[in-house]
């Protein structure tokens, strides 16, 4: 079987618990032992280089993609499998997207918030059917699910929207859910 790659979207900042960056690091981990390839946004910050170097260090393969203007603010990581330097952020997202199986979102700001929303309303006009997992630490997302629920009960969109993603509660439940879908 060819190999399966996991993207992962996250923070370029550590956020304020440690269980972040520890279940970042497990995401890692599990990657290489699961004999995925890691495909991210390249930076060796935050959350970000957690997954990275966790992956690395568990002898993962990477694939990381930044765009030029980012490889000084994200500290673009130089030890990867393959690098992937693009023009613009538009690219960046297009490219990590293409090469991968699925989509995992750990806890992150705007900018993983705008990478989630790009692949649900893409998934949702029916471009794909790659699954998307929010990757709910210590209830991060909550607010984020609740939303959500709120755009449907409210008529913003219909039920179906929710089953485009799934909410799982911890690293472990990531890494199973992963290897039940990808097989
Ligand atoms: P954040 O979750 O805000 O820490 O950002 C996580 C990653 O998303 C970082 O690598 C940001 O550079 C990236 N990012 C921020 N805004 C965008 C955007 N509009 N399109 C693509 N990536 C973005």
């Amino acid at each position: 079987m060819t190999m399966r790659s996991i993207c992962v979207f996250c923070g370029a900042k550590s956020g304020s618990r440690p269980e972040y960056a520890a279940a970042a690091r497990e995401v890692g981990t599990a990657i290489a032992a699961n004999r995925w390839r890691l495909v991210y946004g390249a930076g060796d910050v935050g959350i970000m280089g957690e997954v990275a170097r966790a992956a690395i260090a568990a002898g993962a393969r990477t694939l990381g993609i930044i765009p030029a203007h980012l490889l000084d603010r994200e500290q673009g990581k130089r030890d990867l499998t393959t690098l992937i330097v693009t023009e613009d952020m538009h690219e960046r997202k297009k490219v990590m997207f293409m090469n991968s199986d699925a989509i995992v979102v750990l806890p992150g700001g705007a900018g993983s918030l705008d990478e989630f929303f790009e692949v649900l309303t893409w998934a949702q006009i029916g471009l794909h059917g790659k699954p998307i997992f929010l990757v709910d630490i210590e209830g991060y997302w909550r607010p984020l699910t609740d939303l959500l629920a709120h755009i449907v009960r409210e008529g913003f969109a219909d039920a179906s929207m929710l089953s485009l993603y799934s909410t799982v509660s911890t690293s472990a439940d990531l890494i199973d859910a992963l290897k039940e879908t990808l097989g």
